[in-house]
């Protein structure tokens, strides 16, 4: 017990702070305490933000003190759609990416297989042969030798090929007398033998006989998952597809004190009335796991011209995209929301192209009208390209816009050929989203894009395409500034998963998740943010991520 000293008075007799960071600009997002010097933590939790005079109160001998040096201190980013185990299961396995040249590619596979227990299947990779010379495809016999009798079946970087070893070719019956299947090619030599490159529906054949990931392979991927998000100051993230055996990977990994992340996990829109049979409601469970929403598909992608569009694509005029199965017919869409609103759960529907975000819309407005007021928190993910028309409505039904800005600087470069200048208005629209009033929630689609919120933030205040051909920025009316940013990759996204009273800035009783910055976003010219890096991430009130510093095992 303490005893209070002369000239202490007896309220002073506070718990000490575990966690102390003083000396920064500690940037809050907390409209009734913008800035700070320096923050106090005791466990998990914040207890105070002030001056630094403020916070030595709370310090004593067992505080650990952080000097912050000037450097900017924001809440702890939170990517409001990953796809987590997909992106950890790329950084778990074998890396081709940056191969130079076919020696390369096979010395990488060589050496990862060395590392493997015997059997296990080599996959993912993201090779791409355009970067050597000669740019040809692989073949079997190349890497035969290297994966030292390991299943290999490692994917081109666009996902549209693979190549596999001799083995798994054997594994999947694939022979010269193996006709191509609809919508796929068996790459053959000039003595028609299969080479090994899978071309689209060709892969099936390979993936219908890869073994499941087993619950150590995803328990594996999640901590390299971790380790990522850790480095680039993400303290929480919502995985869209968080299907059955992965959750149970999650609790194992929650109950074993290792998540270094809060997870809120999505599952499919057709399983809802699973999750209302047992009576749960929106965001079911706890400050490090829970239920996230209900994930549903409205239409493609721009990229492979099935994003939904009123009017047909420029370069591909025989389309104008196409619905997703889950809306054939779109009454089974509507039945899903409505029932799953009824139900008291979160809904947030796939929808890129026009037409599929107002027919969204329009389902979203139907629910609420049919099952009254409710803080329902509809998200729309992706909302890439809108009418105008519909971006007020985003505002009027507090639709949340769960937007990933990274896209925008990289579909920027060629969008533009196949929908037009006059849809591009439209699109990504930041700034016409937040004039209507309505909630931006930002993250990142990883692994199809980098879960880097420092080049989401740069990618929403500049716009500036990755060719570096647009140096003023793609529509540059719907930039944003890069206060509002880092609101929509925080308090934004908290909301969007019912977390805004316990995340999402820094104030006195929400959780110590914090991210510690190069340099000062704040007042740096947009355009060097992309040059800036975390330094420090603090999760549930202690340092997990120190730049430079190999990182600190999870406990
Ligand atoms: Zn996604």
């Amino acid at each position: 017990m303490l005893l209070p000293m002369a000239g202490m008075h007896i309220a002073d007799a506070q718990p000490a702070a575990s966690l102390a960071l003083v000396n920064g600009k500690i940037w809050t997002v907390n409209e009734a305490q913008p800035r700070a010097e320096a923050v106090a933590c005791v466990g998990s939790r914040i207890v105070a933000v002030g001056s630094n005079a403020d916070i030595r109160k709370w310090t004593g001998p067992g505080t650990a003190v952080i000097d912050l040096g000037g450097k900017l201190v924001v809440p702890g980013f939170n990517d409001a759609h990953v796809h987590f185990v997909d992106g950890g299961q790329n950084l778990a396995s074998v890396q081709l990416r940056d191969t130079k040249s076919e020696a390369e590619f096979r010395d990488r596979i060589a050496q990862f297989a060395g590392g493997l227990p015997a059997g296990r299947w080599i996959t993912g990779g993201d090779w791409d042969h355009e970067n050597w010379t000669p740019a040809r495809l692989p073949t079997r016999q190349l890497i035969d030798d290297a994966s030292a009798g390991h299943p290999v079946f490692v994917n081109r970087l666009d996902g549209h090929m693979a190549l596999a070893n001799s083995r798994v070719l054997k594994l999947a019956g694939i022979t010269r007398d193996t006709p191509d299947p609809p919508g796929g090619t068996i790459v053959r030599d000039a003595a028609g033998e299969p080479t090994g490159v899978l071309k689209d529906a060709a892969m099936g054949r390979v993936e219908r006989i890869a073994p499941p990931h087993s619950e150590d392979q995803i328990a594996e991927a999640v901590r390299a998952a971790m380790r990522y998000a850790a480095e680039h100051g993400v303290t929480s993230v919502q995985d869209m597809s968080a299907a059955p055996e992965i959750l149970r990977v999650y609790q194992t990994l929650l109950a074993r004190g290792e998540l270094t992340v809060r997870i809120s996990g999505h599952q499919p829109l057709a399983t809802w009335n699973r999750l209302a049979a047992v009576g749960l409601h929106a965001a079911f469970g706890g400050e490090k796991l829970h239920i996230g929403g209900l994930k549903g598909f409205a239409d493609g992608s721009l990229g492979s011209t099935t994003a939904l569009f009123f009017e047909p694509y420029l370069d591909a005029p025989n389309t104008a995209g196409l619905a997703g199965a889950e809306m054939i017919p779109e009454s089974k869409m509507l039945d899903h929301v409505l029932g799953a609103d009824r139900a008291g759960l979160q809904v947030a529907i796939h929808a890129i192209g026009d037409k599929a975000n107002h027919i969204i819309l329009g389902m979203y407005e139907e629910a609420e009208q049919k099952n009254g007021p409710r803080d329902r928190r509809f998200r729309i993910e992706h909302a890439q390209h809108l009418r105008m028309d519909d971006i007020a409505r985003f505002g009027k039904l507090q639709v949340i816009a769960s937007m990933q800005p990274y896209h925008c600087i990289d579909d920027g470069r060629w969008a533009e050929k196949r929908i037009g200048p006059e849809r591009a208005k439209g699109t990504y629209a930041f700034r016409s989203l937040l004039d209507s009033g309505a909630v931006l929630a930002f993250g990142s689609d990883w692994p199809v894009a980098p879960m880097a919120p420092l080049m989401g933030i740069y990618a929403a205040a500049t716009r500036r395409t990755l060719d570096g051909k647009r140096p003023d920025g793609w529509v540059p009316e719907q930039k944003i500034t890069v206060a509002e940013a880092i609101r929509a990759y925080t308090m934004g996204s908290a909301y969007a998963s019912f977390d805004d009273k316990i995340k999402g800035s820094i104030e006195a009783g929400k959780l110590a998740d914090m991210a510690v910055v190069s340099d000062d976003l704040l007042t740096m010219p947009p355009a060097e943010i992309e040059k800036t890096r975390v330094e420090t991430t603090i999760f549930d009130g202690r340092v997990i991520y120190r730049r430079g510093v190999s990182q600190a095992g999870a406990r």
